[in-house]
């Protein structure tokens, strides 16, 4: 590939992982051994938080009544469209049953875990999108328990549109722990929850790290950190569209990266010349975050056609994939490697990150390589079942029993031999 880059990035994210890895260690081990005790000691050293843990009934209702109605509305509407989304996927999870051979038939049945533990991340952000992603979805698999569990504010505890949304989208139970704390909180079943089967849910590198290191005692859906995103563009693209996307999803952190790839370097040339005035626009949250990260993490990639396009965005396979360019239909066939993908102008990332339908918790750091984003199926246990009738198991046992001394495991062998024996009592096997 002869791909130019007019901007490269001097960090990635990987840089300062394993000192997080021996923070999070270190705050798992403690809450293990001191339960729900050393958990609120965590809460009160990283989120000044003394209040109540498990909302209640009153609390819920409490903070309905500090959310405006038209904030209420938006809610639903995002709720109804990802409920939506949910359902259509949850069709797909057909259980299946077919015969085998004649007499022995198989079948596939999807079971939802009985416990979800949904991370609702609120750090720098009160992310109320992410309440109403985790928790329909969990809700349309059928999950029995649903526990919401977002960093409190310090002395206040959980923004009320958080608790709201979770609320309205099914949450049973609403945790006010963040970061590594609340993450063991779901997993190791404290403050009398039912221990959660699997956690979802974005966070920062200290929640993702948690649910890398707690994978195989608890299910987890991905490792979803810090966001990144990439923008496909040519000639047609509008600068000014192009650049206002870039600069949404660098707000998301100091560390959220976001790339643009194109076939047209005058796009690019006042691309890079907008971004900085954007940015300094921003009120000063959103745009320390989004300073760093168009300093430290950004990438410019120069192209010189749309396959050496595509290939470099499958290289670096985006949580977020935007397409500015003509034949949409040519991207949406040819692209293999992001989360979620926005075709066209007149859709973006912000649109899939709040209410459009589609999940926003999705691959990050390239992990889109290997799997997609937040769905019902995560919720979903694959399990397959059997049955025979004594003639359907015969020629299975004969192969079992041979197979089985083969590989020196005598007991399988007898468990073939057994049944037979018993079932077919006049004839000889070898
Ligand atoms: P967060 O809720 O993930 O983290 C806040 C918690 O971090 C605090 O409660 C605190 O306990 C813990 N913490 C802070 N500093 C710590 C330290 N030094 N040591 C140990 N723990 C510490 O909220 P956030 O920080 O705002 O991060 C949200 C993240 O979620 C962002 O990176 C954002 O990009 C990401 N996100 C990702 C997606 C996705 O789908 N991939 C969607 C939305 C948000």
């Amino acid at each position: 590939m002869s791909v130019e880059y007019l901007k490269k990035a001097v960090r990635t994210s990987k840089t300062d992982a394993s000192e997080t890895t021996k923070i999070v260690q270190e705050i798992l081990d403690t809450i293990e051994q001191g339960g729900d005790a050393a958990a609120l000691d965590y809460a009160a050293k990283f989120d000044k938080y003394d209040g109540d843990i498990l909302l209640d009934d009153a609390a819920i209702e409490a903070a309905a009544a500090l959310v405006p109605d038209k904030l209420k509305r938006d809610i639903e509407f995002a709720h109804a469209n990802v409920k939506r989304f949910a359902e259509a996927q949850k069709e797909t999870c057909q259980d299946i049953e077919i015969e085998v051979i004649p007499g022995l038939v198989a079948g596939q049945k999807s079971i939802p875990v009985e416990t979800a533990g949904c991370y609702i991340p609120g750090g720098r952000y009160s992310h109320i999108a992410s309440a109403i992603m985790t928790v329909t979805t969990a809700k349309v698999a059928g999950c029995k328990n649903i526990i919401a569990c977002s960093p409190p504010r310090p002395g206040v505890g959980i923004n009320p549109a958080i608790v709201h949304a979770a609320k309205v989208c099914g949450a049973d139970k609403i945790l006010a722990m963040g970061g590594v704390q609340g993450v063991a909180a779901m997993t190791f079943g404290l403050f009398g929850l039912p221990k959660a089967n699997i956690l979802v849910g974005p966070g920062n590198q200290f929640v993702a790290e948690a649910k890398r290191i707690l994978f195989g005692r608890v299910g987890i859906d991905m490792i979803a950190g810090p966001t990144d995103s990439l923008i496909l563009a040519d000639s047609t693209a509008d600068p000014a569209v192009v650049a206002a996307d870039l600069v949404g999803q660098a707000e998301h952190g100091y560390n959220s990266p976001v790339w643009l790839v194109t076939d047209t370097r005058s796009l690019a040339e006042e691309v890079m010349e907008l971004v900085p005035k954007l940015i300094d626009d921003l009120p000063e949250v959103n745009r320390d975050n989004a300073t760093a990260a168009w300093r430290d993490y950004a990438e410019v990639i120069l192209c010189g056609d749309r396959e050496e396009m595509a290939a470099t965005s499958d290289a670096y396979a985006p949580e977020h994939l935007t397409v500015q360019a003509q034949d949409l239909d040519w991207w949406l066939g040819r692209l293999a490697c992001y989360g979620s993908l926005f075709l066209g102008e007149e859709t973006t990332v912000a649109f899939g990150d709040k209410a459009s339908g589609t999940n926003h918790v999705l691959p990050t750091s390239g992990a889109a390589s290997y799997t997609g984003g937040l769905s019902v199926h995560k919720y979903m246990k694959i399990v397959t079942w059997q049955r025979a009738t004594r003639d359907g198991a015969k020629p299975v046992a004969e192969a079992t029993a041979r197979i089985s001394r083969l590989e020196g495991m005598e007991g399988h062998a007898r468990t073939a031999d057994i049944r037979l024996k018993k079932y077919f009592p006049d004839e000889t096997f070898d």
